[in-house]
């Protein structure tokens, strides 16, 4: 491939499958968390055991690789991937590498679209302990808890162009996982290894290993393309070389020089007959696929005309979809979008709560969204009103009667407040005489703060316009 691009990236990017039980055995994912008491002859890899692969993990991969555009082989072939460590006590780990279970597929952000290169399955090795650190310990404790879990390896052409590219293409992968119901994002792990090459270096290739989050991707390839860039400048010439993401100093770290596929001398695991995937099975979960995230955006702004960044910022996340979906039962969609996109978020953000975390219940917030649609409650009081609502859930119309938050309808108490406003007012009124526009927006904030918020804002600048004439 001939490249002309400043900065080159591609992922690989493993998603532990939120199965009950392991791949090859039925030894279940969770539960117990004490050392090595979630495993069996075939997760510790004894000699003689034989696998028996786990067709809910098939299923949820294939989903994926559906899910992603792929092509879909034609059967499950699975390889096996030699090597000498403790994780993994076979000495080979069971993977699929001659025939992937989907290749060619692709995800289309925002703005671009990113091609597929693979989708395998594969299973997870077991987790290393070192009781007083990496460093440090005489000694490494082996847990196969882990030992055996699905992963599904994702493979991206390198088409990457940017750091925040890799962090939305992270970021859109994890809803699409979250929409097909296989992951379960802080339950089920996900880490990649990103590839970073710049053109100034003619493009020698650094592997960043276990990188988790996307923001932590983000972060280690902008470290990595600035680290490699000094280099250049420094003239030193850059080897293709792995590397650590070390998040708390902010830096990589030397690992190796980089191993070839090769080097792990791959066979057809003999222990496990390929079998056809046939045609009814992929019929049966493509029916059984959901409404994509691509296809919330479409339908969206097509059917409902929500603005387009409004559609992403809702359907980037499966819990505002489904909020969105049952409140335009009732609601206006453009006004149901644009408090959810701006107001619940703010909120939110605001009261440092994770969109996993926060709950509200939907009756009451379409009692607030009725209300505001019906005109019987300002924005500003429906914002105090939402802040609550998020701390503790309440009745919302009865808590509007009793604290008597109905808007002011009578257009002579509004006036009263304005033409007090503006008698109290007279340099800014006068400011705005000289043609300071701005300054009618300090008039109108004075008429809010004496009806408590009860007033339409727009509404008291036409009339304050009118009486200042
Ligand atoms: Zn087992």
């Amino acid at each position: 491939m001939k490249f002309t691009k400043d900065i080159i990236i591609g992922l690989e990017i493993h998603v532990e499958l939120n199965t009950n039980t392991k791949l090859f055995c039925s030894c279940p994912t969770k539960g117990s968390e004490k050392p090595n008491s979630r495993v069996c002859e075939i997760c510790l890899g004894h000699p003689g055991s034989k696998p028996v692969v786990n067709k809910k993990a098939i299923e949820y991969a294939l989903k994926l690789a559906l899910a992603l555009n792929c092509k879909i082989s034609q059967e499950i072939v699975f390889s096996r991937k030699s090597y000498f460590y403790p994780d993994m006590s076979k000495n080979y780990q069971i993977t699929q590498y001659e025939v992937p279970l989907g290749k060619n597929g692709k995800i289309n952000l925002k703005d671009s679209s990113i091609g597929i290169t693979r989708v395998h399955i594969e299973e997870d090795p077991a987790s290393l302990i070192h009781p007083k650190g990496i460093s440090s310990s005489k000694f490494v404790l082996v847990d196969y808890n882990r030992s055996g879990n699905p992963l599904c390896e994702i493979v991206t052409e390198p088409e990457i162009d940017s750091p925040k590219e890799a962090r939305e293409f992270m970021k859109q992968l994890i809803t699409i996982l979250q929409y097909l119901r296989i992951f379960v994002p802080g339950q089920n792990i996900i880490k990649a290894d990103v590839n970073i090459s710049i053109k100034e270096s003619g493009y020698a290739r650094a592997e960043i290993k276990n990188v988790s989050g996307f923001k932590e991707i983000e972060r280690a390839l902008e470290y990595e393309i600035e680290r490699q860039k000094q280099l250049i400048h420094g003239n030193k010439k850059l080897k293709q070389e792995t590397r650590a993401w070390l998040p708390e100093k902010g830096i990589t770290q030397l690992l190796r020089t980089k191993e070839t596929e090769e080097d792990y001398g791959y066979i057809i695991d003999p222990d496990l007959v390929p079998f056809e995937i046939n045609n009814e099975l992929i019929n049966k979960l493509k029916k059984e696929l959901p409404e994509l995230p691509e296809q919330k955006v479409k339908k969206y702004t097509e059917k409902y005309k929500i603005a387009k960044d409004d559609a992403f910022v809702i359907s980037s996340e499966l819990k505002l979809t489904e909020l969105f979906e049952n409140i335009i039962k009732k609601i206006d969609p453009i006004l149901a979008s644009k408090w959810i996109r701006r107001e619940l978020i703010r909120v939110l953000n605001y009261n440092k709560i994770e969109l996993s975390d926060f709950k509200i219940n939907e009756t009451h917030f379409i009692d607030l969204l009725k209300s505001i649609q019906d005109k019987k409650i300002t924005e500003k009081t429906a914002q105090g009103l939402l802040e609550k609502l998020i701390e503790k859930d309440f009745d919302v119309n009865a808590f509007v009667k009793k604290e008597n938050l109905l808007i002011i309808s009578d257009s002579n108490i509004i006036e009263k407040y304005c033409k007090e406003a503006i008698s109290e007012n007279q340099k800014v009124v006068d400011d705005y005489k000289k043609g300071n526009e701005n300054s009618i927006n300090f008039l109108v904030g004075q008429v809010m703060r004496k009806s408590k918020g009860k007033t339409d804002a727009r509404e008291v600048k036409e009339l304050l316009k009118r009486l200042i004439k």
